[in-house]
């Protein structure tokens, strides 16, 4: 985690102000290097703005011209969420697929957090090891 405060880099098509939020790195990586954010499939939108209009992160802009959506700012980009997928009404928002998010968080993310959370509850370094594996699957308790 980092306490780099992510600059401001300009306004968007509704002048509200953008930050530069790829800065800050996700679990100590590189966001850059993360290729998780929104496509857009423009056969498919009807160019309603409710991605652009609804994401605090900024990651749209809008296209004054066509009236559609653009991804202007992808690694602004909340690693995981998936947000302006399952809400724009024409389905025509993708993702990468969710396993590939499952393998970042298994790699970088999970005993971050677990070292974090566990200095609030303490529990068995067997439970810990089990469930942090990244496979998702409870071990087979040994005999
Ligand atoms: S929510 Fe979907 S249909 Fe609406 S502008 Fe965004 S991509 Fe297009
Ligand atoms: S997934 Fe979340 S953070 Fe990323 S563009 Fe969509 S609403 Fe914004």
């Amino acid at each position: 985690m980092s306490t780099q405060e992510p600059p401001v880099i300009g306004k968007d098509a509704l002048g509200r102000e953008v930050k530069d939020l790829s800065v800050i790195p996700w679990w100590g990586v590189d966001r850059k290097k993360i290729e998780w954010h929104p496509t857009i499939n423009y056969d498919r939108c009807a160019g309603c703005g409710l991605c652009f209009v609804s994401c605090g992160r900024r990651v749209f802009d809008w296209d004054t011209k066509k009236g559609r959506p653009v991804v202007a700012r992808p690694y602004n980009c909340l690693v995981g969420c998936n947000t302006c997928q399952n809400l724009c009404p024409c389905n025509a928002i993708s993702f990468p697929s969710v396993e590939y998010v499952k393998r970042l968080v298994a790699r970088y993310a999970v005993k971050k957090a677990f070292a974090i959370v566990s200095k609030l509850t303490p529990i068995k370094a067997s439970t810990e090891e089990a469930e942090i594996s990244g496979t998702g699957e409870r071990p087979v308790e040994s005999m």
